[in-house]
């Protein structure tokens, strides 16, 4: 396999070869080791199963959903699935046409392209892209002035991946030129065990099943963040606690972390009580938000808010940022400020 050359604005990946990345060795192969989110899987077996059968590359798909539920790892299993290569990128790394137009016409037919974070290309790129995914081919424009001209350059039949975790920040027509589209949800704490239990397999780590609902329980529904932290607890228990990691072990090492039982994190916390503390529990704007505790707006957007929503611990009104009575309950703050 050729490699891509220096600074090229995309990573050439494949099934078979090891990338040695941190999360390689726990990230599933196929769809059966991929756990939860089961109609996904399912309509996937069915798609690559149909595109199999014709011998035709694989419509193009788009997964959206907060980061971390397995849009890449998806990606990975298709490519592995089918065969081909995949070709990995993302939204904001290509800038100029030159760009786009240097990926393309190195696919190769059937391959797979994986634009991530999708929704940050710029629309001049859209352009470019559109009669690419549709029509397979590129126009480019060469030279400038009273000399331009448009070339099309035919391109092999590829599948386009497109991911993003702002599924409302894709233009519409970006959004329409996939035929397959899902959503990927927060997974529940019985899967993140058994994706847990697996990953300590993996790891050789010795895990017991309430150490695995305790890990689970705190995760955040996130598959990410369940191996991140089984990842710690183990540092913890080699170092604290013989090498075992039980509920008692599992529940020391996250209370290190300041992680607590509903998964929240520092900054989480500090979301809710800068809302409570500082603006008598919202409404406040984003920019505010993201002023008072220094930290960037897409971070608070796309990491703490879905899943402080998806607690029922904030809300977002036309106004701004609002918290619930239940951030109040879940700080055990008093409830005097709340609408006032
Ligand atoms: P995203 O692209 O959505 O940000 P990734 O596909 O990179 O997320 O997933 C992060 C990690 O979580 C992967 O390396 C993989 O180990 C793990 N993971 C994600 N989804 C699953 C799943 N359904 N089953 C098992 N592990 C998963």
């Amino acid at each position: 396999m050729s490699q891509p050359p220096p600074h090229s604005p995309f990573v050439e990946s494949s099934w078979t070869k090891q990338d040695g990345s941190f999360e390689t060795p726990l990230r599933p192969q196929t769809l059966l080791e991929f756990s939860g989110q089961d109609l996904i899987r399912d309509r996937l077996d069915v798609l690559i199963g149909a595109a199999k059968k014709r011998g035709e590359p694989l419509g193009h798909c788009l997964f959206y959903g907060p980061p971390g539920l397995g849009k890449t790892t998806l990606a990975h299993i298709i490519s592995k699935a089918m065969g081909t290569r995949l070709v990995v990128t993302s939204g904001p790394v290509i800038e100029k046409p030159g760009d786009l137009a240097g990926l393309l016409t190195q696919l190769k037919e059937g391959d797979l392209l994986f634009i991530d974070e999708i929704h940050r290309l710029s629309r001049a790129i859209e352009e470019y892209l559109y009669p690419a995914i549709e029509d397979f081919a590129l126009d480019l424009i060469i030279d400038s002035g009273p000399a331009a001209r448009s070339v099309q350059v035919k391109l092999n039949r590829f599948t386009l991946i497109g991911a993003t975790t702002r599924i409302g920040l894709l233009s519409a027509p970006m959004r329409s030129r996939f035929g397959f589209n899902c959503r990927l949800d927060y997974y529940s704490p019985e899967t993140l065990q058994d994706i847990l239990t697996r990953s300590a397999q993996i790891l050789e780590i010795p895990l017991s099943q309430k150490g695995a609902e305790c890990i689970a329980a705190r995760s955040r529904g996130t598959p990410r963040i369940a191996n991140n932290l089984l990842r710690w607890v183990r540092d913890f228990a080699q170092m604290r606690a013989n090498n075992q990691i039980d509920e008692k072990t599992a529940m020391n090492a996250l209370d290190m972390l300041c992680i607590d039982h509903l998964g929240l994190d520092e900054m989480d916390k500090k979301i809710l009580e800068t809302l409570i503390d500082h603006y008598q529990g919202g409404p406040v704007g984003i920019n505010t938000l993201s002023a008072a505790l220094s930290e960037e707006v897409h971070t608070l957007e796309e990491v703490h808010e879905p899943f402080l929503m998806m607690q029922g611990l904030l809300k977002r009104t036309p106004r701004g940022r609002e918290v619930t009575v239940q951030a109040y309950q879940h700080l055990g703050r008093p409830l005097r400020n709340h609408g006032a």
